[in-house]
């Protein structure tokens, strides 16, 4: 019976595949956990808060409303920015 590869567990999908190259010269592939960023503002490039940090398989079975803040721009900017903006909306009408 042949024997399997102990390292089986880790042939996944849900990894992401590295291509390495083995001492022996042959080309084989690592597999690697997918690595998240935090979301971040598009004004200012801070942190945003109440964004989930999940892969993208793990991102797509949430709701809508676990994806970001439920207000105008969240998801997009962060408050300091929104405020920013709605008051120079304001002030131009
Ligand atoms: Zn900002």
């Amino acid at each position: 019976m042949a024997k399997r590869n102990e390292r089986y567990g880790m042939k996944k999908k849900a990894l992401k595949r590295v291509a390495k190259r083995s001492i022996g010269g042959s080309k084989t592939f690592a597999y690697r956990k997918e690595r998240t960023s935090a979301a971040v503002c598009n004004n200012c490039g801070r942190e945003l808060h109440g964004m989930p940090r999940f892969t993208s398989t793990k991102y797509v079975r949430l709701a809508k409303s676990e994806k970001r803040p439920n207000r105008k721009f969240g998801g997009y900017y962060c408050a300091n920015c929104t405020r920013e903006i709605f008051r120079n909306t304001a002030r131009n009408v």
